[in-house]
């Protein structure tokens, strides 16, 4: 049996589509600020498509580009007038920062209303409580990805390869709070393979070339791989070996194509819900939501 193939660029482009449908009943523009520290590519990339994306969708998002020798002083005193703008709904901090700032500093002068990547501590402890409010971009993707696949997640036994602040910890805490059980397994877990194949769904964000194999994967399980691997050729592979898991599972991610299209279609979801929260919806003529 080959598994189905969970399409996560479809998936992205429906939600983004979505996104831009309420973005243009509402009477105001919800506004995206990125920042970018420094010059490096892969980041720059990154916000590049973050920008272009939020404002194909109807946010007005702008890129606050600081150089590489930004003072920590400078960025707090940039977020704090982003905190103070009432155009700017979202606050996103490009990461990684240069080694003279303090990231967890940074993070946690984003307003918790404001912070669309779900980093702030307060937006981390709600989640960890079960009450998600702002949840980073990554795990959200990829509950609208099983979400999109029809998966049953009440009672389902859930597997998180990884327990990263970004990926790891947040999906088993989004799983959790969805009814799934779940098991978070790491680096120091005992018997891996056999944890794996415990599970009806299995996440894998580890950031290992292929190394979960085929039979470590029980059939008809729901396999979302969020690992983003470049190989010596220049391809990009998973976490997972696909050639063998599509053989097993029930349905697969594929990479690329996966998760990777969902992290900027869920931070223009964030975005949005953001600004619905602080200055209301599009049927209560733009005021102030109760939630
Ligand atoms: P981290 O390096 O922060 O975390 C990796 C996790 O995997 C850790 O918890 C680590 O365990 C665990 N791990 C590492 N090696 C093993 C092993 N041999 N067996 C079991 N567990 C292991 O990575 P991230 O969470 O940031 O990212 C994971 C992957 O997801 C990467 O490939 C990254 O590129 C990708 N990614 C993709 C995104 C997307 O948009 N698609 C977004 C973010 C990440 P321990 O804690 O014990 O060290």
């Amino acid at each position: 049996m080959s598994a189905h193939i969970i399409d996560g660029k479809a998936i992205a482009a429906t939600l983004r589509a979505k996104v831009a449908e309420q973005t243009t009943a509402l009477p105001y523009r919800p506004g995206l600020a990125v920042v970018l520290v420094g010059d490096n590519p892969a980041s720059a990339t990154y916000v590049r498509s973050k920008d272009r994306a939020a404002n194909a969708c109807g946010i007005a998002a702008r890129t606050i580009h600081l150089p590489a020798d930004t003072t920590e002083a400078r960025l707090l005193a940039e977020i704090h007038g982003l905190n103070a703008d009432p155009a700017v709904d979202g606050i996103l901090v490009q990461l990684p920062l240069p080694s003279q700032i303090d990231a967890q500093a940074v993070l946690e002068a984003v307003d918790p209303a404001k912070d669309v990547d779900g980093f702030h501590p307060l937006n981390v402890g709600l989640l960890a409580a079960g009450r998600p409010s702002l949840v980073p971009c990554t795990p959200l993707g990829i509950m609208r990805l099983l979400e999109a696949a029809g998966t049953a997640l009440t009672g389902a036994r859930a597997v998180v390869l990884g327990r990263s602040a970004i990926v790891g910890r947040p999906t088993a805490a989004l799983l959790l709070a969805a009814n799934a059980t779940v098991t978070v397994a790491h680096s120091r877990t005992t018997d891996l393979p056999a944890e794996c194949r415990r599970a009806s769904i299995l996440v894998a964000a580890v950031g290992r070339p292929r190394m979960v194999r085929g039979d470590s994967i029980a059939p008809g399980a729901i396999v979302i791989d969020v690992g983003i691997n470049r190989l010596a050729d220049g391809s990009l592979v998973g976490d997972v070996a696909y050639d063998e898991a599509v053989e097993r599972a029930g349905a697969i991610t594929p990479v690329p194509g996966g998760v990777g299209p969902m992290t900027i279609a869920c931070l223009l979801e964030n975005t949005l819900r953001a600004a619905i929260r602080r200055r209301g919806g599009a049927s209560d003529g733009g005021k102030r939501c109760a939630t």
